[in-house]
């Protein structure tokens, strides 16, 4: 890495980003019915409800970050095995007990 700037988010970037737009997708055919807005507001809604699966998960990984419980099993209070912690940091049980512990919300 060579780059110096903080952010790597370039003027390239950005036009890229610019340059995706639902729309062109959709226009592709006029014959075509045109509720794929549908589609896209679902597949959006579905990713907003997965991220904030996923933040609420990180919470509670930082509540017990907080607790001094982080990386035991909630339900054995063994110590979570790193490797499992690093592949998913939010994981709540040992490797018997993930199952129970994800599913004690
Ligand atoms: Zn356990």
């Amino acid at each position: 890495m060579t780059t110096s700037e903080p952010f790597s988010l370039d003027n390239d970037d950005l036009e890229q980003l610019t340059q995706i737009s639902p729309t062109d997708e959709v226009s592709d055919g006029d014959d075509l019915p045109r509720d794929d807005d549908d589609s896209v507001l679902e597949e959006g809604r579905r990713l907003l409800e997965e991220a904030e699966a996923k933040l609420s998960a990180v919470e509670r990984a930082l509540a017990r970050l907080d607790a001094g419980t982080y990386g035991l099993c909630e339900v054995c209070n063994a110590p979570i095995a790193p490797l499992l912690l690093s592949e998913r940091p939010s994981r709540r049980g040992c490797e018997l007990h993930e199952v129970a512990a994800e599913g004690a919300r």
